[in-house]
């Protein structure tokens, strides 16, 4: 079938939820994927921040044929051995103490909402339910997720939303204290905003938002979905704060495409949850888990996470060196990084697609770049010369 064969197909019988690029992808390897009329593509969206290790990597793939081979799933009413491999090297990673398996970003997130009123709740502070969130956050589309999200187009529509959130803006840490309550619980965050447009957090922010939380007895929740998983060169975005977070969620990157989401907790933390209190039935699933073992057996191998940092580095000077007086910031960290323009980018994006170059937009402004993590400089060297190409054309 050829791109629009598909795509007339796909507008009869799906549901029209994605404003889709009009184009099929139907192969992918490494750093490229190819359309259903044979163009190529090189892939700096890396499926948003999910495809770590590129397309269909050599042994992510072996070691789904040999888990589909063995077991594809079998419940958490038994103990599954690569998800219990997969829970010890996230803790030791991460320094917390135990983990929950889950399907997607927003279903990590849920966890960690419920995971954090169950807590106080057991320990007879059910007041304490309330959650600290902010401005421009991005944690997901769940009734839940979607109310913890500071952005209103995504909630609009949807009311009634559930209670228990309150707003501060990102980076301020007035605007932090000033919404802590009695029935304060938790501050929960993005280490780097995504979808909001990648904004990293600051130094003292974080340091600062750690002692409060520690004085006032809240939980501190990163929300790594997006930043997580060596994304900016640390394997958790929050270490490079020299902070211990109480709960992180990840997703997106942790399966590097197959779909995955997971929580840690700190052993205190996780004591809010007891057997009965959530559950998911493919959480864990054995073709999920061994997957994600061997991607991050790869991340975390230490040449790795250097390159990752000198990589980012490249193409962060890569686009600076473009000269466009429409460009306001070039920031990020590591190999999460965004141009933002004076203008939207909704047609540079669409001009880079045709030129042969994937990206997304992040907010209206902001051009990101999220391409696998073992992206080399050539690669590099082809995407910034497509995006300034790109950007000539771009009236
Ligand atoms: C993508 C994203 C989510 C939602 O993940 P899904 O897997 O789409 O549910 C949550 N938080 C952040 C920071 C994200 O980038």
């Amino acid at each position: 079938m050829i791109n629009n064969e598909i795509i007339s197909k796909g507008q009869e019988y799906i549901m029209n939820t994605y404003n889709r690029f009009p184009i099929a992808m139907v192969k992918g390897k490494g750093s490229y994927v190819w359309d259903a009329d044979g163009k190529e593509y090189l892939d700096f969206l890396g499926g948003i921040a999910v495809c770590v290790l590129g397309h269909c990597n050599d042994a992510l793939q072996a070691r789904l044929k040999e888990q589909a081979a063995d077991l594809w799933h079998i419940s958490n009413l038994y103990w599954i051995k690569p998800q219990v491999e997969l829970a010890e090297k996230l803790v030791k990673v991460s320094g917390l103490g135990k983990a929950f398996f889950c399907n997607s970003g927003a279903e990590a997130n849920e966890a960690a909402i419920k995971l954090t009123r169950k807590y106080f709740y057991r320990r007879q502070e059910a007041n304490k339910n309330e959650i600290i969130v902010f401005n421009d956050s991005f944690h997901g589309r769940t009734l839940a997720t979607v109310t913890a999200t500071g952005q209103r187009k995504y909630q609009e529509g949807f009311d009634p939303l559930p209670q228990g959130f309150v707003y501060a803006n990102y980076n301020d840490i007035a605007s932090v204290k000033k919404l802590i309550t009695k029935n304060t619980a938790a501050v929960m965050l993005e280490a780097v905003q995504g979808e909001g447009g990648i904004h990293p957090a600051d130094h003292k922010f974080i340091q600062e938002l750690r002692s409060i939380c520690d004085r006032e007895n809240l939980l501190l929740i990163f929300d790594e979905v997006q930043c997580g998983i060596g994304r900016t060169g640390t394997f958790f975005a929050c270490q490079a704060y020299g902070i211990r977070p109480d709960i992180v969620t990840m997703a997106k990157g942790l399966g590097g495409g197959f779909p995955i989401g997971a929580m840690l907790a700190t052993d205190e933390a996780a004591t809010g949850f007891a057997p009965g209190d959530h559950a998911s039935t493919f959480g864990g699933n054995p073709l999920a888990m061994a997957v994600a073992n061997t991607l991050v057996d790869t991340v975390t191998a230490p040449q790795f996470m250097e390159s990752i940092k000198e990589l980012g580095i490249y193409l962060q000077e890569s686009l600076k060196q473009i000269v466009d007086s429409r460009i306001i910031d070039v920031r990020g960290k590591g190999l999460m990084l965004g141009v933002e323009m004076n203008t939207e980018v909704k047609e540079l994006v669409q001009i880079c697609l045709q030129k042969g170059l994937l990206l997304g937009a992040a907010g209206p402004k902001v051009v990101r770049f999220v391409p696998p993590l073992n992206i080399n400089k050539p690669e590099i060297d082809q995407a910034a010369a497509i995006f300034k190409d790109a950007l000539q054309e771009w009236q």
